[in-house]
């Protein structure tokens, strides 16, 4: 590995492939482990990757096949703050090394980008105590995912701009490429109140190579900070949006609510009935197209994404990934289909669907 996240053995690093063009990098495991029934809402504790590894190798490789460049190690929340919410704090260790491994064979074996996973961890409220705390827990999982010989580390879902410089100063002591995103929530702030374009700025100025901002919002609402962003930086950037429908008056997923539907546990549809909200893969990729024609370049989608999310993306860019193979086409359809081969009166029918 040198300098510029490029591994002299082989495959591009992170850098040079975004030299070349977008890269893409699929998240959003929580959300997904947890409609396959193999992660609890709520708490958000990835313990899935020692309970059922096969159901994370298996995501990785579904997320790669779609498009995604990136096989991320899924270490969100495997950090001590969430350990110890759910008394597992013993297995800190053995989650990330175990996460970071099966995300390395599937890395391996696809021949993409394996990358450690740092995220908020919610005991940071800006005193020099909880700087400290956080610091040595970024320092641990950092150390694991160095060990295991990631290529670059994200940090990401940032709520507070000064934590995610902290993170980035740990991933900085590593000399790995680092990408660094913010969750902006309902005010469109971080909670010490910088623009995204100004925590963007200032994680350039501390050495990022990747900024941007990541799940919260849904691609209507993620779009207009992109531009200011982009403006306000020289570095590469990065759109991970979640794949609902926030809107302006409802900004963030945790924000929307769904007035037609009365059987919803607190009346919140997040995180567990967003399903109506949920945004159709010619969506995401107008989002990806927009965004891409911005300058923005790391791209991806976060919370509820499902591989044909990511195959929409890498399409509307142009990209041809190995699941593009089964993409529609309509034209054999029985009914609604155009082939000369289709019986004429099935189509006749179809004009009554
Ligand atoms: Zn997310």
């Amino acid at each position: 590995m040198n300098d510029h996240g490029n591994d002299p053995q082989g495959k591009l690093g992170l850098l040079d492939r975004l030299e070349r063009g977008p890269v893409l990098c699929a998240e959003g495991y929580l959300f997904e482990c947890e409609r396959r029934g193999y992660l609890q809402a709520g708490a958000f504790v990835p313990e899935v990757v020692l309970e059922h590894p096969e159901v994370i190798a298996q995501l990785h490789r579904e997320f790669v096949h779609a498009g995604s460049d990136v096989v991320e190690a899924f270490t969100y929340y495997a950090h001590r703050e969430k350990l110890r919410m759910v008394d597992k704090e013993h297995l800190l260790e053995e989650i990330n090394r175990q996460a970071l491994q099966i995300a390395k064979d599937v890395a391996v074996e696809t021949d993409a980008l394996f990358a450690g996973d740092l995220s908020n961890t919610n005991v940071f409220v800006g005193d020099d105590e909880s700087r400290r705390r956080v610091r040595t827990m970024f320092e641990e999982q950092t150390g694991w995912a160095v060990d295991a010989g990631v290529d670059f580390i994200i940090a990401e879902t940032f709520s507070y701009g000064e934590e995610a410089l902290i993170a980035l100063d740990v991933i900085k002591g590593t000399g790995l490429p680092s990408v660094v995103t913010l969750a902006v929530h309902h005010d469109g702030t971080t909670r010490e109140g910088w623009t995204p374009a100004e925590a963007c700025k200032r994680l350039q100025q501390t050495g990022a190579d990747v900024v941007g901002v990541n799940c919260i919002r849904g691609p209507e609402t993620m779009l207009p900070l992109l531009k200011s962003i982009r403006d306000a930086v020289s570095v590469y950037v990065a759109a991970l949006p979640v794949p609902y429908r926030t809107h302006g008056a409802q900004p963030t997923f945790q924000s929307l609510r769904d007035p037609d539907c009365t059987v919803i546990p607190d009346d919140r549809p997040f995180p567990t009935a967003l399903d109506p909200f949920t945004c159709n893969r010619y969506e995401l990729g107008e989002f990806a197209r927009e965004a891409y024609d911005m300058g923005v370049t790391y791209l991806g989608v976060c919370c509820g994404a499902a591989p044909h999310h990511i195959r929409a993306v890498a399409e509307a860019l142009g990209l041809n990934p190995p699941a593009s193979r089964y993409s529609a086409d309509m034209s054999k359809h029985a009914f609604l289909g155009t082939d000369s081969r289709l019986k004429q009166e099935n189509r006749e029918f179809a004009s009554k669907l």
